[in-house]
């Protein structure tokens, strides 16, 4: 499912989403961002700290890869996130023009906190995107990137879920 430069990658998105702490209330996700074999961002989501409530770390990692390349598109360049991506940082990638999208942990694999509750369909966006030039695939090192948050039957009190 998941192999060669993509498993390598995820590993480095893994990394990036831990770099703080793997507590799940502190929403451990990483996103990496790979052109031509060569990571131009890897980003940890920072809602909390900045506080930015846009500071997805597909966001970041948008951003930071722009600056990295001195270009607003990403054209060519590889996307990788610990979770799949929300309806914001989808529209980002489309908007960026990156080709590919990779998340490990789906919607299904974490509690429904992580995601809108009236959730937008990742896949159905990409689907109706006016591009067809970019692809997603899920899955990738689900396992492991779904053990960095809430299970989707955990019973958390409202407090304890955070604010993405
Ligand atoms: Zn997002």
């Amino acid at each position: 499912m998941c192999v060669g430069a993509d498993e390598t990658y995820m590993r480095v998105a893994l990394e990036v989403a831990r770099s703080k702490g793997s507590d799940p209330s502190t929403s451990p996700l990483g996103c990496v961002i790979v052109l031509d074999g060569e990571v131009i961002a890897a980003e940890r989501n920072q809602t909390q700290e900045l506080p930015d409530a846009t500071a997805h770390a597909e966001m970041m990692a948008i951003r930071r890869a722009c600056e990295t390349t001195g270009e607003m598109e990403l054209r060519g360049a590889t996307l990788y996130s610990t979770l799949q991506p929300c309806g914001m940082c989808t529209m980002a990638s489309i908007w960026s023009k990156v080709g590919r999208v990779v998340y490990g942990a789906g919607r299904e694999d974490v509690h429904p906190m992580y995601f809108e509750a009236k959730h937008v369909d990742t896949l159905a966006f990409i689907g109706d995107a006016y591009r067809d030039d970019i692809e997603i695939e899920g899955g990738c090192l689900a396992e492991e990137c779904a053990s960095l948050y809430y299970s989707p039957d955990a019973d958390l009190s409202a407090d304890e879920q955070a604010n993405l």
